[in-house]
């Protein structure tokens, strides 16, 4: 479906794997979403899914044989269950804790991933349902319905425009941008660089990942030479403190010039 998945999968045997700005792009984007997730998801109240080693939510929650879970490679490194004291053995994957894991990150906000079978009268429905609930002031019925409405319709960029808004209505601004930021990627995907570019600026000044995306995508969108010094710029102000996002712009800015070349 999008570049970035097929030059994820793409057999690097078969080709060497160069990846376009756009395919790059679409990778962060997907990246600060999970970032995100996780600190979001990382609260007290999940403690059943967090690491007492790493603190972090698990990505791979393994179980010792007094009944444990840690992170993997966190508790490999361990003699002794840093919880009750015994001998770390028998490592195994708990799928249980992974399940809820995977569950609570998919359930985060609809996305078009919801995707499982076409039903276009169905999603119709859903959809007639989330719009009266929209025009009654029910956000949070509105998004159960704008999410079933997804799983059954894969065309449905356009709708998905009302989550973010949503969730402002709700004050859950974390949800609202996790929700931007599919939208981003999905305009990414339909090269619609300035509706992408408009859904992410509202949030430029509250979150640093998102104004690297922001720049980003304007070198995409609109690479005249002020774009592309400022581009320039804000990664050299980022060396010291960011290096990931100031390598980021660079890599774009070159493969932008490479480009430009051909
Ligand atoms: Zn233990």
């Amino acid at each position: 479906m999008s570049a970035a998945i097929s030059v994820a999968n793409s057999n690097p045997s078969f080709s060497i794997n160069i990846p376009t700005p756009q395919a790059a792009l679409e990778k962060r984007i997907l990246e600060v979403i999970e970032e995100l997730k996780l600190e979001v998801l990382n609260q007290p109240h999940n403690l059943r899914i967090t690491c007492p080693i790493t603190c972090k939510i698990m990505n791979d929650p393994a179980k010792i044989k007094c009944g444990h879970v840690f992170e993997r490679s966190a508790i490999e490194q361990q003699d002794l269950c840093i919880i009750c004291s015994s001998k770390v053995k028998d490592i195994t994957t708990d799928a249980v804790t992974l399940g809820l894991i995977e569950e609570l990150k998919k359930d985060f906000v609809p996305t078009l991933e919801h995707f499982k079978s076409s039903n276009p009268k169905t999603a119709q429905l859903c959809l007639a349902f989330a719009q009266s609930f929209m025009t009654l002031g029910n956000s949070a019925q509105a998004l159960s319905f704008l999410k079933k409405t997804f799983t059954h319709t894969k065309s449905s960029a356009l709708v998905y425009e009302h989550v973010p808004r949503l969730y402002d209505r709700l004050g859950k601004t974390n949800e609202a941008l996790v929700a931007r930021l599919h939208l981003t990627l999905y305009h990414v995907r339909d090269n619609k660089s300035r509706e992408a570019i408009n859904t992410l600026a509202p949030h430029i000044t509250t979150n640093p990942r998102v104004k690297t995306l922001f720049i980003a995508l304007s070198i995409l969108g609109y690479p005249c030479p002020t774009t592309i010094q400022n581009a320039r710029n804000y990664a050299l102000s980022l060396k010291e403190t960011n290096p990931i996002d100031s390598d980021f712009i660079q890599e774009q800015l070159s493969s932008l010039t490479e480009e430009g070349a051909h």
